[in-house]
């Protein structure tokens, strides 16, 4: 059992347990020189092996839309269950699946790794929520349809811009963002998918607006549906998002953030309810 970092490759050859202090990349990697792979993160909870369908779909989509090869989703299982062993089951894991075009001048042959180390504590923010301030992403929300080489809804491995619309947030005071379009749509946060509730309706931005297929999203629906709210995928404008009842962020590691912020505006949070969603989604995280 450990608490440090577990790394595994899966080559051809099968798959092999390396040492994370030690460097496993080469430098000519495509994924290093160009962020050009593919990643999903996973949650662990108490050692149990959470539901990997929605994930393993998404992998595959995101490698289908860089023309990278087909998952195979029986090694990544054996690889994820290997990193679960290994580690103690009290903690939280927070475990990424990587796969990239391999190395440049190479013969295509993906290079794959699992990285599943213990999960920062998120427990304050979940309590405390986030202040948000929206960014203009520079598309339109049709900019997938005609232009698929943005991969626009792809989990690839170039998340740069994501970071540094995190950084300008940080410069703007606040803590997260919401990517707005260009037509003037709200979108999802650079590493999270966007909730609002008006009333007794949840809704989130869908994914033909060129956002990320979320899956801690699709968990929270059936959460909101199982307290009698409806749910529902409608374009959401930026110009609303102030008037809304509740706004959250969510994504599979740190679970649901209530928006308490918005624009240096404050917004209302309900608590108890941010409460009940984090532990039925931690409860889904568990239940394979
Ligand atoms: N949108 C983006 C851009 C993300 O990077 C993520 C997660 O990393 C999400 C949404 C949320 O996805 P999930 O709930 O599957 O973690």
């Amino acid at each position: 059992m450990t608490s440090t970092p577990v790394v595994l490759l899966l080559k051809p050859s099968g798959i092999r347990q390396v040492d994370p202090r030690q460097p496993q990349l080469a430098v000519t990697d495509w994924g290093a020189t160009s962020g050009d792979g593919v990643f999903e993160s996973i949650s662990i909870i108490d050692g149990r092996m959470p539901p990997l369908g929605a994930r393993f779909d998404r992998l595959e989509a995101s490698a289908r839309a860089l023309d990278l090869p087909v998952i195979d989703r029986a090694r990544w299982t054996e690889a994820l269950a290997m990193s679960i062993e290994a580690h103690d089951p009290v903690q939280r894991l927070a475990v990424t699946l990587a796969m990239t075009r391999g190395i440049e001048g190479g013969d295509g042959t993906p290079t794959a790794w699992l990285l599943a180390r213990p999960a920062r504590d998120f427990t304050g923010i979940r309590r405390s929520g986030v202040s948000v301030v929206t960014l203009d992403r520079g598309y339109a929300s049709d900019a997938a349809d005609g232009a698929p080489w943005l991969l626009l809804g792809a989990k690839h491995l170039s998340y740069a811009t994501n970071a540094a619309a995190l950084r300008e947030a940080s410069r703007r005071g606040a803590d997260d963002v919401i990517f707005t379009s260009t037509d003037g749509l709200a979108l999802e946060g650079p590493t999270s998918s966007l909730l609002v509730r008006r009333g007794d309706v949840v809704e989130s931005p869908g994914v033909e607006s060129g956002i990320l297929a979320g899956t801690t999203q699709a968990t929270a629906f059936r959460f909101f549906e199982s307290r009698g709210l409806r749910t529902r995928f409608a374009p959401i404008r930026a110009r609303d998002l102030a008037d809304c009842d509740a706004l959250w962020l969510v994504s599979s590691v740190r679970q649901a953030v209530a928006v308490h912020t918005l624009d240096a505006q404050p917004m209302p949070v309900d608590g108890d309810l941010t409460a009940e969603l984090n532990d039925w989604l931690a409860g889904a995280a568990r239940s394979e």
